[in-house]
């Protein structure tokens, strides 16, 4: 039963207001969809997620039309006390900003047909005509479709039917900290060492900060990891030198935060009226810099080359629900960031001949070559 007296039947509700709900959100709003979107937080609060964006991400979020809130969290205007000067404003790829500065971005770019609701939704109710939201102060919405884009949270998914197989339990850790350098670094992605544990390691500039963020599949629980939380620019002298060298004097002006990742992925998800995207829908390894390209290809794929079509004839049937997780577009690159995130793990600690052959030949090529430091194109 609905009780709501808002109930329509040509417009989406999003559930989370995170990158993936709030970008979806803008893309829809500015397509002229009416869209309500649900957060128990207006103001987003300082999350450790992604920070920087890559080429991919750029044409991407270019396509959508939407980079210019990415831009502005990146580059503060002239006069901001954190703004570049004129003349050494880093490139955008070499660059980043705080995750919650570009979600405020995009929130604040949402034209007045997307309505925020600050609640927790509470109860989902899907079928194939029309779609019912109960927040947790008791309102009900109803609308044509339903948006899960509620993170790695799963409280709703099991009223729904719909499940979490793990693939990598503790499959990677993130480390984020920032320091004050002695000198301006320029951005870097500097491999690590062999027999380290760690990935890479980015090091790029944010306003009024130089961000460190260190990848690494050492658990959480490794003597390393704990002595990062206090001591970061010590504990990663022990594991890779050659960054400790390049930050040697800095100070570390913003705690390191600790996040570990579990692979997964959601199965029961094909229902009427109810889509999933972003870490709702499956959490690549951050190492690969894939979580933030795949939420913008689901939305291109959707916006793009589905929503008009669904939206077109009645209701909101398991078929068109099918026609967007079928999409070629979106297996491939969910594909092809899945088997980047095993592969990256697998070089730096996969055991098997197959690693062990690959680690020998790379540290053969290592002594013939010893390793350039990049400019950073990836977190
Ligand atoms: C430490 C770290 C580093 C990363 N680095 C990179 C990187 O370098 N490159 C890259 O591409 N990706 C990276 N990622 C991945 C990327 O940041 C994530 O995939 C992406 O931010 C996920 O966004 P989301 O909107 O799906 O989820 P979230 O950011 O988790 O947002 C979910 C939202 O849903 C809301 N919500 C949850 N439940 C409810 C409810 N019941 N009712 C209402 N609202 C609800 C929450 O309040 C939240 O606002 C990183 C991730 C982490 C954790």
């Amino acid at each position: 039963m609905i009780s709501d007296a808002r109930a329509f039947d040509d417009g989406v509700m999003i559930v989370g207001a995170g990158i993936a709900g709030s970008l979806l959100a803008l893309v829809l709003g500015r397509k002229g969809h009416r869209v309500t979107v649900f957060d128990p937080q207006r103001r987003p609060a300082q999350v450790f997620r992604n920070e920087k964006l890559g080429h991919e991400q750029i044409a991407l979020l270019t396509k959508l039309g939407v980079l210019d809130c990415f831009k502005a969290g990146c580059w503060p205007a002239p006069g901001h006390p954190h703004a570049y000067p004129e003349d050494a404003r880093p490139s955008l790829v070499d660059c980043g900003a705080h995750h919650h500065v570009w979600l405020s971005a995009v929130r604040d770019a949402w034209p007045a047909n997307v309505r925020f609701v600050e609640d927790v939704v509470a109860r989902v109710e899907t079928s194939p005509q029309l779609q019912t939201i109960e927040t947790r102060s008791g309102d009900r919405f109803t609308d044509r479709l339903v948006v899960l884009a509620s993170g790695r949270m799963t409280q709703l998914n099991e009223d729904l039917g719909i499940t979490r197989r793990t693939l990598s339990s503790g499959h990677s850790v993130c480390l984020g900290f920032s320091i004050k350098p002695e000198r301006p670094i320029p951005a870097e992605v500097i491999e690590a060492a062999h027999g380290s544990g760690l990935g890479y390691v980015s090091i790029f500039p944010m306003p009024g900060e130089t961000r460190v963020n260190v990848f690494s599949y050492r658990a959480l629980t490794d003597p390393w990891t704990r002595r990062m939380s206090r001591d970061p620019l010590g504990a990663l002298a022990e594991l890779a030198p050659a960054t400790a060298k390049l930050l040697h004097g800095a100070t570390v002006v913003r705690r390191c935060e600790v996040r570990g990742t579990d692979l997964y992925e959601t199965e029961g998800h094909m229902q009427p009226g109810l889509l999933l995207i972003g870490d709702a829908f499956h959490a690549p390894c951050p190492a690969t810099g894939t979580g933030m390209l795949r939420i913008l290809n689901d939305i291109d794929v959707l916006v793009g080359r589905h929503l008009d079509d669904w939206m077109a004839t009645p209701g909101m049937g398991g078929g068109k629900i099918l026609g967007f997780y079928t999409d070629p577009l979106k297996r491939n690159l969910d594909s092809a960031s899945l088997r980047s995130s095993y592969r990256n793990r697998g070089r730096v600690v996969g055991r098997g001949p197959r690693w062990g052959i690959y680690r020998w030949l790379r540290r053969i090529k290592t002594m013939i070559r010893p390793p350039v430091q990049t400019a950073a194109s990836t977190s």
